[in-house]
């Protein structure tokens, strides 16, 4: 008897997901791809609902290893690591979207990998992304065109009216892989800067302010997103973000609905973070995604104090193919990022009665890096 029938009130459709033949019991062991921050505590909340882990992740300091039942360090195309990886869990998840197809492949022949490839192959090229975000989930985005060429670049600008930004087609974040082009100037060997790699350029988008929606979907299809957050960024890298977001309510509505069609025209199983630019025309205020992460996410590291079920365990639930919990927001908060030096003040947070401190147990701080965060609650409003 699968141990979970013993709550089918709090599960609508358990009966449905138990049907798939897709459940984890207690016990089981989850594979993550990826040893960092967000592996850290996906495999924290893994355990507190009594599962285990399995990281696999080349870099043998990962701050993931120490929480983690199991550890591998082998390198992502390591083709014999990988399928005894894949053969000792029960079902594999990542921390980060760009896992090698390749090695996705090779683990999907023993075992289920969610979210599922097609999340994993989107996000992975920004025209790809795009294109689906637009034709398929109906979302508003930027304007965007396909450049290889210098000279793709310089049509491509004559018809975005002269300006936009060049960002490479793969691997970029944090604004790495991208050339804002306003002048002349800027467009003068642009290609040749970003690496004369495929790229698209997209218009530029006037934006007031960029928030994102954290959104999760169960195996039965259910979804569940959490209340928008507004984003700041500091040199490109997300410093805070603030719950609930500063836009009118039916703003916060047409996000999370947006969110709700990207992760049902993937198919999509488990948690992603939805990227957002918010335009105000006057009286009235437009969206357009920006992009898509198939992960856990920065910006709903909120969630972990201000909600019932943290992200974190809302993807664990959805990859186990367990129920979905409560995404409501029970306190107002602003999670702070510790970058690099920041973290120096994690002494004197503690005195801060509101404040709730998480270090990442990353041993070397270094300009940049992520090494912890912060969240302070106030009353709900
Ligand atoms: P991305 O790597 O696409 O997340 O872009 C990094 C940052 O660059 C975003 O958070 C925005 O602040 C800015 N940005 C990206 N795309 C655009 C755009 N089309 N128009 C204006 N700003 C953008």
């Amino acid at each position: 008897m699968p141990y979970l029938v013993k709550h089918p009130t709090s599960a609508p459709n358990l009966q449905k997901v138990l049907e798939m033949g897709s459940t984890l019991r207690p016990g089981d062991t989850i594979g993550i791809l990826g040893g960092g921050q967000l592996g850290r505590m996906i495999a924290q909340a893994a355990s507190k609902m009594g599962l285990k882990c399995h990281i696999y992740c080349p870099d043998e300091n990962s701050p993931a290893f120490e929480v983690s039942a199991h550890n591998t360090v082998a390198a992502y195309s390591d083709e014999q690591a990988l399928t005894s990886f894949a053969r000792s869990v029960s079902v594999v998840t990542y921390e980060f979207e760009n896992v090698p197809g390749e090695t996705a492949r090779i683990l999907e022949q023993y075992v289920s990998v969610r979210p599922g490839p097609r999340a994993l192959k989107i996000s992975q090229d920004r025209l790809d992304e795009k294109t689906f975000l637009s034709e398929e989930a109906a979302t508003q985005v930027a304007p965007f065109i396909k450049v290889d060429t210098q000279a793709e670049l310089e049509a491509a600008l004559m018809e975005l009216g002269g300006q936009g930004v060049l960002k490479t087609r793969r691997f970029g974040y944090d604004g790495k892989g991208q050339i804002m082009i306003r002048t002349p100037e800027d467009v003068e060997g642009a290609v040749e800067k970003l690496g004369n790699q495929p790229s698209i350029l997209e218009g530029i988008v006037p934006f007031a302010k960029e928030i994102s929606v954290i959104v999760a979907r169960g195996v039965d299809g259910t979804v569940k997103c959490y209340d928008p957050a507004d984003n700041y960024h500091k040199n490109h890298i997300l410093k805070t973000s603030s719950v609930p977001a500063d836009i009118p309510e039916d703003t916060a509505q047409e996000a999370i609905q947006m969110a709700t069609r990207i992760a049902t025209a993937l198919d999509y199983v488990g948690v992603m973070g939805v990227e957002l630019f918010v335009i105000k025309n006057g009286e009235t205020t437009e969206l357009k995604v920006n992009e898509i992460a198939p992960r856990v996410h920065n910006s709903g590291h909120w969630t972990e104090d201000a909600c019932p079920v943290s992200q974190f365990e809302q993807h664990v639930r959805a990859i186990a193919g367990w129920p979905l919990g409560s995404p409501e927001r029970a306190h107002n908060v602003i999670m702070e990022n510790l970058i690099g030096d920041d973290v120096n003040i994690w002494e004197t947070s503690l005195l801060e009665p509101s404040a709730h401190l998480t270090l990442y147990g990353k041993a070397e701080t270094r300009e940049g890096r992520k090494m912890g965060h912060i969240n302070r609650l106030s009353p709900k409003s």
